[in-house]
């Protein structure tokens, strides 16, 4: 396949130059930072902007009615999905508020003991905890092993009598590494811990139906399976009392007070119709992931473990290339060099720090997440692209 020839085409990082002017679009390979909305994720949502455009909250007449009630049913399907009821499913924003409102919700009220979470968890899940400690809890920042995982023993060995609850991601959002949160929550479970997990990049890279041992707190956002921004849930699979860490109207069940984005739940339950074909295509893109590591001649450092990351994430980092010179040779491809929550700071990566990069190493990283849309010839673009662009070994 031809490269194709980006004359004209600039790509200058922010902290070169604050214009960024692109003439054509680069292929897309960052699914694990956004994904476009489904068609039919778009129209499903689409008749609650306009003809049924009610408050869920308005329970006095017609439009209400019919708002409730689609928020009801979208409940209903994605907590059956879980094998939950529905009254163990609060819609909120996205990822950053399930995460906030599992964490501080489970927490508040109680006097403060200890918690354990890890150096690779998302900003959404870290903050918290260096919030929590200011509040005076204690916690244990689990290191990840020599292939970027988080070990079952590192967090049995880290228990205290005095442990409340455990944080660990179900799967890295800069390295796809999953952790076995299968196990985790067992063990929680023994020691009476309550268990959290991120699940926003395992939604769709793993077919989560088949899971027998579900944490207590699971979050997760519908932009990372081809839903809109700005609508996530948190499932509650535990009895212990959850406190709202906002105020305002009693939606749902007081945890998340504010009016119900009606058309945002409604798209994330149609996100729940695709499932099936997300976890059908999980070996076409496990085989794309395999050729372009097979493929890869380009000198590189892998930093997703091998059998034990999802195949949508791969995370390479380029020895001896300065990481702005590094994007500037590859503006044809969409990547990032870690999380996009990040991206604007320009700091090394927190994740690539803890795997011992130095700062050089961290920031030289890009990023590769793979999508059910991707076809073969993005894949040999892509590979071909990196083998004429970066140096060899
Ligand atoms: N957790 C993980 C693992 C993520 O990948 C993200 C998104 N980058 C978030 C939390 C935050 O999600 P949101 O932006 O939808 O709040």
């Amino acid at each position: 396949m031809k490269v194709p020839i980006y004359s004209g085409l600039f790509f200058y990082p922010l902290s070169l130059l604050s214009i960024r002017i692109t003439l054509k679009k680069p292929i897309y390979f960052d699914y694990a930072s956004t994904t476009p909305v489904h068609p039919n994720v778009l129209k499903a949502m689409m008749p609650y902007f306009t003809e049924e455009f009610g408050n869920a909250g308005s329970s006095q007449h017609y439009f209400g009615w019919a708002a409730d009630e689609a928020v009801e049913s979208a409940r209903k399907k994605i907590s059956s999905y879980f094998g939950l009821a529905a009254r163990q499913l609060v819609f909120t924003s996205g990822a950053t508020e399930s995460n906030n409102l599992a964490i501080q919700g489970y927490l508040q009220g109680k006097e403060p003991g200890h918690l354990i979470t890890s150096s690779i968890e998302h900003k959404a899940v870290l903050q918290v905890f260096q919030y929590l400690e200011r509040l005076g809890w204690s916690v244990t920042y689990l290191n990840p092993n020599s292939f970027g995982c988080i070990d079952i023993a590192s967090v049995e060995n880290a228990i205290q009598p005095n442990t409340v609850l455990v944080s660990l991601m179900a799967v890295n959002n800069e390295t796809g590494n999953m952790t076995d949160f299968q196990s985790i929550a067992k063990l929680c479970k023994q020691n009476g811990i309550c268990y959290h997990t991120d699940a926003t990049q395992a939604i769709g890279k793993i077919d989560l139906r088949t899971c027998s041992n579900l944490p207590d707190l699971i979050s997760f956002s519908g932009h990372k399976i081809y839903g809109p921004k700005g609508i996530g849930a948190l499932l509650i699979n535990t009895d212990a009392a959850m406190k709202s860490i906002m105020f305002g109207g009693g939606q749902e069940r007081i945890l998340r007070p504010g009016t119900v984005a009606v058309q945002q739940v409604v798209a994330l339950a149609a996100c729940f119709d695709l499932m099936s074909a997300l976890v059908d295509s999980i070996p076409r893109i496990n085989r794309f992931k395999h050729k372009i590591l097979h493929e890869l001649m380009a000198d590189h450092i892998v930093n997703s473990a091998d059998n034990q990351s999802v195949p949508h994430i791969i995370s390479l980092s380029i020895p001896h290339l300065d990481w702005e010179e590094l994007y500037r040779k590859i503006p044809a491809i969409a990547v990032s060099n870690g999380s996009a929550c990040n991206a604007k700071s320009q700091l090394p990566s927190h994740v690539m720090k803890a795997l011992g990069h130095t700062d050089a190493l961290a920031l030289a990283t890009i990023r590769i997440s793979l999508s059910y849309l991707h076809e073969e010839s993005d894949i040999d673009f892509l590979i071909e692209y990196l083998n004429s662009q970066l140096p060899h070994r």
